[in-house]
């Protein structure tokens, strides 16, 4: 690879990180879908894949505009955070509390996605590249949306993995109960 002397450069290696990791993405949402019980979580799940497959495009669309090929890097850090969501998928957990983790799992990602779309977009405005610059701040601003969604979600979901501990207990020790 050639050396990286400026922004433009920069630009590019992180877009290309980016579309990376958003193709690896459109690969795990629909894991992550089947493996939530909430419906209202697995919809949300199958929700954000299709806007996913709409930021590989706006990805591309910038790199048409650049004139750059989106190919030659792999998001390590995409990689493991999708392996951790896997470990959470096999795991041996009830109901809400794989979905808790799940959740969890999915923040991260967003988390991820959120630093990554505002340090293009920042470069993009340096650079003058104020169509990039759109695209990548409708993108930035589904994942907020997407990262709100999923702290709503926890609220209910995180809530009813408290009570089935709650009734666990219950049943380990009834003479406990109130
Ligand atoms: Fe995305
Ligand atoms: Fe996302």
């Amino acid at each position: 690879m050639s050396k990286i002397t400026n922004l433009r450069d920069v630009f590019v290696e992180q877009l290309k990180d980016l579309y990376n990791a958003e193709q690896q993405l459109v690969k795990a949402l629909p894991k992550m879908a089947k493996a939530a019980t909430s419906p209202d979580l697995a919809q949300g799940f199958e929700e954000h894949l299709e806007q996913t497959k709409g930021h590989v495009n706006r990805l591309e669309e910038i790199f048409k505009k650049l004139e750059e090929k989106p190919t030659g890097k792999k998001c390590k850090a995409m990689e493991g955070l999708i392996k951790e969501g896997s470990e959470t998928i096999e795991e041996d957990a009830s109901d809400a509390a794989k979905d808790a983790m799940l959740i969890a799992a999915a923040q991260r990602v967003e988390h991820y996605e959120i630093a990554g779309y505002g340090s293009v977009k920042t470069y993009a405005d340096l650079l003058g590249e104020s169509e990039a610059s759109e695209l990548l701040a409708e993108t930035l601003q589904e994942e907020k949306d997407t990262d709100e969604k999923l702290t709503e979600a926890a609220g209910t979901i995180n809530a009813e993995a408290d009570e089935e501990g709650e009734e666990e207990k219950e049943k380990a020790s009834p003479s406990r109960r109130r």
